[in-house]
């Protein structure tokens, strides 16, 4: 299988200095994209495909990964605000999407120090930024054709910060243990 990845904030042309979420000299992207680099080697030695995508809007990234064929699509990020947790969020009209959050979400949760939940994200529907709609997280993956995610693994200044980013690998390698016992269970 085809596992298309984007790293999140990297390379937009109408937001190029965005880096996402900055703490501690730490820029999202980076942690970003040490996880992604585990998530490839782990999918590869399972014989899956990743295509790592860093450059263009999301919208002509979902294009790409839809004329690879790609049967998932990731939008990966670091969560900031302070929280002690990761979540694994997909579109809410999709069932299997909901799926593999949850079979992320507990691969996740079994091999990190903090809790790990899946959640349904949608349009915003109360003009409320950042609340349960995650609407902003729908806007990273609402146009794919692909079972798509948005990963928040954990937040780049959470209490558990440190032990995070000495297991960027391991983030990656429990996501690639997610989607590849979901495509197995398909
Ligand atoms: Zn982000």
């Amino acid at each position: 299988m085809i596992v298309a990845a984007t790293i999140g904030h990297a390379g937009r042309p109408s937001r190029w200095a965005d880096r996402g979420a900055v703490f501690e000299g730490v820029e999202e992207t980076s942690a970003v994209r040490r996880y992604t680099d585990g998530l490839d080697r782990e999918l590869r030695r399972m014989g899956h495909c990743c295509v790592l995508l860093s450059d263009g809007e999301y919208r002509d990234q979902w294009g790409r990964a839809d004329g690879y064929r790609a049967g998932v699509y990731l939008n990966c990020h670091v969560n900031a605000g302070g929280g002690d947790r990761g979540l694994v969020l997909h579109d809410h009209r999709s069932a299997r999407g909901r799926a593999l959050a949850e079979t992320v979400a507990a691969e996740l949760d079994r091999a990190l120090g903090w809790p790990c939940q899946a959640r349904a994200c949608r349009p915003d529907t109360n003009g409320v930024p950042r609340d349960a709609d995650f609407s902003e997280a729908f806007g990273t993956i609402a146009g794919v054709r692909a079972v798509a995610l948005c990963l928040e693994p954990y937040f780049l200044d959470g209490p558990r910060r440190g032990e995070f980013l000495g297991r960027l690998d391991e983030v990656g390698a429990a996501v690639a243990r997610g989607i590849d016992g979901w495509a197995r269970a398909a």
